[in-house]
């Protein structure tokens, strides 16, 4: 046999192959299979319109055979093989148009858009074999064809005998290094691992001959190797089934098994699209969020598959952030198989199917809310956090995805509402949303202020999760009406007049209520107010940023003294006794009027829920004056 070199591209590439692109060696195997079922179908499409093709179609097989002693793994098929024009054509070069003027958007050439653009998957094997024989015969064909080769230095081709057609695969398994146990490629076990892996789901059987030990028969002690035929894949993937096939059970342990939950999912999404992309999708809703899924470990994304073959275990491009719990699987007959993970990021079909899964997942969630609300508030407990964060993210990019997804607890019996019912039960004369945040549904309950705005029979969202707040500044507005923190200086519920006569007081008492802000020296501004109830005072925030935001960027990692800071106002109830004796003692004991100021501040953090910066002074400052 001659020896015949690469053409240059193509041993550019399989230096490029071996060495670098598939960061998992694993894959060849999922290569090799995807060819075999290729040659299959081959046939078995000729077979529909070509009558001397004769071949039952339970016939087909797959056939996978590891031997440790020869150190070599076999892979067989019983599909179209090839002549030794085509084995020629096919193995001899990789890129097969021969051209590399393949060019990226930029006009440049890429080594990557190479390996997307053609296949490339039989030369994978190299990464595993030092050497490779494939014995080949076309049906119909007397001659058999052998293709050698030992990888970089070239290939031979020659004619061999083979009994039956089709194509034969054997790879010299490379041996072991320190890095690199390439010798696990010959166990069964890990064959079988692989197999469901990555090829679970090829239409034909994919055969091992599996030995094991059993009892020899009629003894009761003596055991014997027995050697049984195992079909290692199971063929029909659960998501090319017709939904209404599959039973609830079918779909639970399916999810259980693969996404290792113990419980069984909240939600079964199922999803066929043919259109300008087209795809099937078998998607969840984990019922419960996942131990880890706070922590770095936990990898976002969905399984893609291509036609049945498995071609990333967690492709994160197919899922937004804020829908990041859900699982599942995407098949799609249109993304190539050798795609390498750095184009699939950039391909176009991807995105359209991202796109059309975000929306599906939208709308499911949407439909659950109105039509199984429980469920749906039990869900949102667990990963509506989540959303919330998708809000606030990327500048709110996808405040309009999501708004009506959000779920908050009210002031009304604290259940929970979404921001269209709270509008739908806004008070006619009311202009903005009202909202209060705190650590917890009590703490908020008891701010002064939520107390005077439920008073006058507003409807009030309290805030409890740190992101909360901060998605509400990005949200802006809900159908036209704004955000108010209840707690801030601006919300002001009074008429004109009042509001006339409370400036009034306020100018009057100018003098004084500097002089207590002087003493406080944490606050912008003492000021009288009319609308507060039983409370004598409260604290209220001016600008951009309240209270609890400060709290919350405060606690951020990475905060120092230079964190933004709110602008807070002490606000003194100018209906309460309280105010008599301030003027009183403005009037008579300017320094007891200092204490008076200090103790009220203090005060008001503590129903606030701030906390008191020097509690030392304020426990003298109190028994000094008992
Ligand atoms: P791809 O499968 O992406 O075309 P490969 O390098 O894996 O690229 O294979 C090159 C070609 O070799 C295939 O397109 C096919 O025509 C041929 N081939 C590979 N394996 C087999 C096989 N088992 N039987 C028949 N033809 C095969």
């Amino acid at each position: 046999m001659r020896k015949k070199q690469f053409k240059t591209e193509s041993q550019k590439l399989l230096d490029m192959m071996i060495n670098s692109i598939y960061t998992h060696k694993e894959i060849f195997l999922r290569e090799l299979i995807s060819n075999a079922s290729d040659a299959i179908d081959k046939l078995y499409f000729r077979s529909l319109t070509d009558d001397s093709v004769n071949i039952n179609k339970e016939d087909y097989f797959i056939r996978l055979t590891p031997n440790k002693a020869a150190r070599t793994l076999t892979i067989t098929d019983n599909g179209c093989g090839m002549s030794a024009e085509e084995l020629e054509r096919n193995l001899g070069t990789i890129a097969k148009s021969g051209s590399f003027d393949f060019k990226n958007e930029n006009g440049e050439q890429s080594e990557v858009d190479i390996i997307g653009q053609f296949g490339v998957g039989f030369y994978s094997a190299f990464m595993v074999a030092q050497r490779i024989t494939v014995r080949t015969r076309r049906y119909g064909d007397a001659t058999a064809y052998v293709w050698e080769s030992e990888g970089a230095d070239g290939y031979r081709i020659g004619e061999c005998e083979k009994e039956s057609f089709g194509t034969e695969i054997i790879l010299y398994i490379k041996e072991d290094t320190e890095d690199e146990r390439y010798s696990e490629f010959l166990d069964e076990y890990r064959i079988r691992g692989l197999v469901r892996k990555y090829s679970d789901y090829i239409r034909y059987p994919i055969k091992m001959l599996v030995s094991s030990r059993a009892l020899k028969e009629g003894t009761e002690d003596e055991y014997e190797d027995v050697v049984s035929d195992e079909v290692l894949n199971s063929m029909v993937p659960l998501w090319k089934r017709t939904q209404s096939e599959v039973t609830e059970e079918e779909y639970n342990s399916f999810y259980t098994e693969k996404f290792f939950d113990y419980a069984p999912p909240a939600k079964v999404i199922t999803q066929r699209s043919e259109g300008t992309v087209s795809f099937t999708s078998l998607l969840f809703i984990p019922s419960k969020t996942p131990f880890n899924y706070y922590t770095k470990d936990f990898e976002r994304g969905l399984e893609l598959y291509s036609s049945g073959v498995m071609i990333m275990q967690k492709c994160a491009d197919l899922l937004p952030d804020y829908f990041g719990f859900v699982r599942g699987v995407v098949d799609s007959a249109d993304l190539s198989l050798n795609i390498s993970r750095e184009l699939l990021q950039h391909d176009r079909q991807l995105k359209l199917i991202a796109k059309a899964i975000e929306k599906k997942i939208k709308s499911e969630l949407e439909k659950m809310l109105s039509n199984e609300r429980e469920k749906y508030e039990k869900l949102f407990e667990e990963f509506g956090i989540q959303l919330k964060y998708g809000v606030y993210s990327d500048y709110g990019m996808h405040k309009d995805t999501l708004k009506d997804l959000l779920l908050f607890h009210s002031s009304n019996e604290r259940k929970l509402v979404t921001l269209k019912e709270y509008v739908e039960g806004m008070k006619e004369e009311q202009k903005d949303i009202y909202y209060a945040s705190g650590e917890t549904l009590d703490r908020i309950e008891m701010l002064p202020q939520v107390e005077a705005v439920k008073e006058r029979g507003y409807e009030v969202l309290y805030l409890t999760d740190d992101v909360d707040e901060f998605a509400l500044r990005i949200l802006g507005e809900y159908d036209g009406k704004g955000f108010k923190n209840v707690t801030a200086e601006a919300l002001d519920l009074s008429t004109d007049e009042e509001k006339a006569a409370l400036k009034e007081k306020n100018d009057a008492a100018e003098a004084m209520l500097n002089a207590m802000k002087e003493a406080i020296g944490k606050v912008s501004a003492v000021r009288f107010t009319t609308s507060l109830k039983n409370h004598p005072v409260c604290l209220s925030s001016e600008g951009e940023l309240s209270v609890e935001m400060e709290k919350i960027l405060k606690r951020m990692p990475g905060a120092d003294e230079n964190a933004p800071q709110a602008s807070v106002v002490l606000e003194i109830n100018l209906n309460h006794p309280i105010a008599e004796k301030l003027f009183g003692l403005f009037a008579t004991d300017t320094e007891k009027l200092s204490k008076y100021a200090k103790i009220l501040y203090s005060v008001a953090c503590l129903i606030g829920g701030v906390a008191i910066d020097d509690p030392k002074e304020l426990t003298t400052l109190i028994t000094e004056l008992m």
